[in-house]
């Protein structure tokens, strides 16, 4: 029997991407497997149900948690949902291991097999499958035009018979994926452009999108190719450094995240009555409590003529191309699984092991496990 593989409308009011469009339920298709879709899934994302070839409709969410042997979400599923699967389910997606204790208790309790985006490898072989990438630099590329709408001021120098207007003046902090494009997509608009990250592997990653490279001769490399959290000393070295580059800034895009910790305050409010009015600061760690200390996640806070914007979920800003990468990484990443339209998952190999979560009863996960069960 080919293995039954699900996509709900997501519940979430603010999420507007889907986690199979219709290219990817076809390729799944062709891969054997059948394809269960609740009608209006793809309906905020601007994939109307008239897009889908080969599925069958489901009516409800519900329905689609009953029948599916693998239920692919975009947001975690909600311990009401997940107690509606049959053991033995498979479930891909967003499923925020250090943030949902009871959805992943949940998921365990219900013999639930499930792997987190957020838990697959950085590593060559899983890019394509890379969730966290691919919508990562969508909030780069959105954050940069978020400042642009909001700034007084042109992003790109300007020669004009009213004279020249100068550039913008962009600060990126954090140069991980979603730092990088944001520097790309501030220096097609023309801005001139500066970046910082505490890993000193960026600098040429920097320096060749034509940003200068902010030097505070503080270097945090982490595990696995992360940042780890700063000592008191080197936040304050950090510190003095980067308030005269944000205070010379029209625009800061901060992105700086360490995984499972709350986002690195490096923007405090001192920093921020330094800027000129009319700056602009987009900080896309909002939803972990923020770069900068005024932030307040979902909304624009004004302090001086200063705007903070604090957006959340960007990439469904972008729900149409957001949903196909996201989509695409999940098909990458199953695919290996599907033999002959049948699940049969390679326990040996990394990429399913690591990004596990939950398995026949056992939080697999061992930093959520620890914290979970001690
Ligand atoms: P992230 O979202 O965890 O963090 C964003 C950036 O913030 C990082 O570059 C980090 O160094 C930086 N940061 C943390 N604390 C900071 C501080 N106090 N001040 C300034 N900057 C700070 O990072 P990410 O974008 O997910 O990337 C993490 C790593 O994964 C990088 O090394 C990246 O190159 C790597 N990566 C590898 C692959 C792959 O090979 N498959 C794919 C994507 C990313």
């Amino acid at each position: 029997m080919p293995v039954i593989i699900g996509a709900l409308r997501e519940s979430a009011p603010s999420e507007t991407r889907v986690s199979l469009v219709p290219e990817v339920a076809d390729k799944l298709a062709q891969a054997g497997a059948s394809i269960l879709i609740e009608r209006g899934a793809g309906v905020r994302a601007q994939f109307p149900d008239s897009a889908y070839k080969n599925v069958q409709w489901a009516e409800t969410g519900a329905d689609v948690l009953a029948r599916a042997q693998i239920v692919l979400v975009v947001q975690p599923l909600s311990a009401a949902s997940i107690a509606q699967l049959a053991p033995g389910t498979v479930v891909a997606g967003y499923l925020q291991p250090y943030a949902r204790a009871d959805e992943v208790r949940a998921l365990r309790d219900r013999k639930i097999t499930s792997f987190a985006v957020e838990l697959i490898p950085r590593i060559s072989r899983a890019q394509s499958m890379d969730a966290l990438s691919s919508q990562a630099a969508i909030a780069g590329y959105k954050a940069v035009l978020i400042a642009a709408n909001e700034l007084s001021k042109f992003m790109p120098m300007l020669t004009t018979a009213a004279g020249t207007i100068r550039p913008a003046q962009v600060l990126v902090i954090g140069a991980g994926v979603a730092g990088l494009q944001a520097i790309a997509t501030a220096r097609r608009l023309g801005a001139v452009v500066e970046a910082y990250d505490v890993r000193s592997a960026t600098k040429e990653q920097v320096k060749s999108l034509g940003a200068k490279f902010v030097d505070t001769g503080v270097s945090a490399e982490g595990a696995g190719g992360y940042a780890r959290e700063l000592t008191a000393e080197e936040r304050a070295r950090q510190q003095e450094v980067l308030d005269a580059r944000i205070a010379a800034a029209d625009a800061v895009i901060s992105t700086a995240s360490v995984p499972g910790r709350p986002a690195p305050r490096i923007v405090p409010r001192a920093a921020v009555e330094r800027m000129r009015p009319g700056s602009v600061i987009v900080d896309l760690a909002a939803e972990q409590g923020g770069n900068c200390e005024l932030t307040r996640a979902g909304e624009t806070v004004i302090h001086n003529g200063i705007k903070i914007a604090g957006p959340v979920n960007l990439p469904g800003q972008l729900a149409y191309n957001a949903s196909e990468m996201y989509s695409r990484n999940l098909l990458n990443f199953l695919r290996p699984a599907l033999l002959k339209g049948e699940l049969a998952i390679d326990w040996n190999d990394e990429v399913f092991a690591q990004a596990c979560l939950t398995h026949a009863g056992a939080i697999k996960h061992e930093p959520t496990r620890k914290a979970l069960e001690g």
